[in-house]
């Protein structure tokens, strides 16, 4: 059993992490939506805050409502060719509006409103010269194009030590780009605090395709390529962008509960296929615990990594049997609800995402996998001293040891002790009420641990503080 629960434990820690086209005429999977009125884009507007982990990345003047990517990739010459289009707030008046773009991309014109403006593109910063009122609106629209890279990963993992965009040996294209890796291929506020709306058009050599976040909007052969064009509904942070070109074949499904699914899997690759059409049982599973998938649709996308990742209604996968696991598919599911749905302010709180999620996965491996949760408990415990002298408590862990197993396991055992303390009802109703009341937003630790006590009833805060920020493991109930 411990063999078993060491592969699991271990195989847990990963990450499991258009303006200027015409519309054509396309074979359309679903009905495509006219495109969205100007209120929705208040759905976009976020108060960001400057990052207390990775305060370099991302900047509080500005909050982007909408991104419209419009993206050619050439595989043979590895070369992206992009316009983009930025709705966004200015939180306060400044002379200039910056975003993060990685300075492998060359910029060739920015407009703000339809004019051109000057621009300094010094390393990531793109600092765009153009006075700004508060809370004013602007449009900005980008012209870049080069190769892009992958950035170094803040992490001391096994599975990942770059994020971001990457290119496979064949040129297809993969991206996971937690905590922050999206500003490797589009100028954006790379900060999970600021949720924005997304729209995307792809276009690529076929019978390649490019698949991203969201609804597929269409799909059309012309002239030796394939255009696709994808919009997410509801907003979402940078690092739950998702982006893969290659040779990759759509499969439809439908949950339970009626949520369109797609599976994107490797041409010739059954045996994926096979593995992630499990995921409609996980899905029934989460629901009856978390409420109603909180999204209109639901993607699995599986590409050549090692790790998994909880991108917005379309989590990426690598290829491996541990990433297409059902036990992944459970973890990454979960994130839907925490992670997505409600989302980290900043990254001192990962945790809230990683130990919600661990714990979901332990009492799902419980129910269906014949993996006692008191079993998977002990063992988390017996490591959790170590993990806090590696790397620090879970949500005052080291910059530079970002996804730890210390934000996964610990406070997936602080939730256990959590349920035992105010017993299995009222802890299921407020695990469920939690995202819920957050629909769409942003949380930090003094948001969630207000919350749990006032629900509650009882001051939990001791509870969430010893196992948070303690620098040694609290004691276990029995
Ligand atoms: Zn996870």
């Amino acid at each position: 059993m411990k063999a078993r629960l060491a592969a699991a434990l271990a195989a847990a820690l990963l990450l499991t992490g258009c303006t200027s086209g015409s519309d054509e005429p396309g074979d359309s999977p679903s009905p495509a939506p006219a495109a969205s009125p100007t209120p929705e884009r208040d759905l976009g507007v976020s108060t960001p805050v400057e990052d207390r982990v990775y305060p370099d990345v991302g900047d509080p003047g500005v909050d982007a409502l909408s991104y419209d990517l419009d993206l050619t990739w050439d595989p043979a010459t590895s070369t992206l060719e992009a316009q983009e289009e930025i709705r966004l707030r200015s939180t306060r008046a400044a002379d200039h509006l910056q975003l993060d773009l990685d300075d492998d991309l060359h910029v060739a014109r920015v407009t703000v409103d339809g004019r051109p403006a000057a621009f300094d593109h010094d390393g990531k910063d793109l600092v765009v010269a153009h006075r700004v009122r508060a809370d004013d609106r602007y449009t900005l629209v980008v012209d870049y194009a080069g190769t892009p890279r992958p950035v170094p990963a803040p992490t001391k993992r096994q599975d990942f030590d770059t994020t971001g965009w990457t290119t496979t040996p064949d040129g297809e294209v993969w991206t996971m780009q937690e905590p922050y890796g999206a500003y490797s291929w589009y100028a954006v506020n790379d900060q999970p605090s600021d949720k924005a709306l997304y729209s995307f058009r792809i276009s690529v050599p076929s019978p390649w395709v490019g698949v991203a976040n969201g609804r597929l909007l269409s799909r059309a052969e012309r002239n030796g390529s394939t255009v696709t064009r994808w919009a997410l509904d509801e907003p979402a942070s940078s690092y739950l962008v998702t982006i893969a070109i290659g040779d990759l074949v759509m499969t439809e499904d439908r949950s339970a509960s009626g949520v369109p699914m797609t599976y994107w899997t490797p041409r010739g690759r059954a045996d994926l296929l096979e593995r992630v059409r499990l995921a409609p049982a996980g899905l029934g599973w989460l629901e009856e615990r978390l409420g109603a998938f909180p999204f209109s649709s639901l993607g699995f996308l599986v590409v050549e990594s090692k790790s998994g990742m909880e991108t917005q209604t379309m989590i990426t996968l690598g290829d491996t049997r541990y990433a297409t696991s059902p036990e992944v598919l459970v973890h990454e599911m979960a994130h839907q609800w925490y992670g997505d749905q409600v989302t980290p302010v900043d990254w001192r709180d990962v945790w809230m995402n990683e130990g919600m999620a661990m714990f979901l996965q332990a009492t799902w491996q419980d129910q269906l996998q014949d993996q006692p949760i008191e079993q998977t408990m002990d063992y988390w415990a017996e490591l959790d001293a170590q993990l806090r002298e590696d790397y620090g408590p879970p949500a005052n862990y080291d910059a530079d040891a970002f996804g730890g197993s210390n934000v996964y396991t610990s406070p997936a055992l602080m939730w256990d002790e959590l349920r035992k303390r105010i017993g299995d009802d009222l802890f299921w109703r407020l695990v469920r009420d939690w995202p819920a009341a957050h629909d769409n937003g942003n949380a930090d630790y003094d948001d969630i641990t207000a919350w749990w006590s006032e629900q509650s009833g009882e001051d939990l805060s001791g509870l969430f503080d010893d196992w948070l920020l303690g620098e040694t493991t609290p004691e276990r109930s029995s």
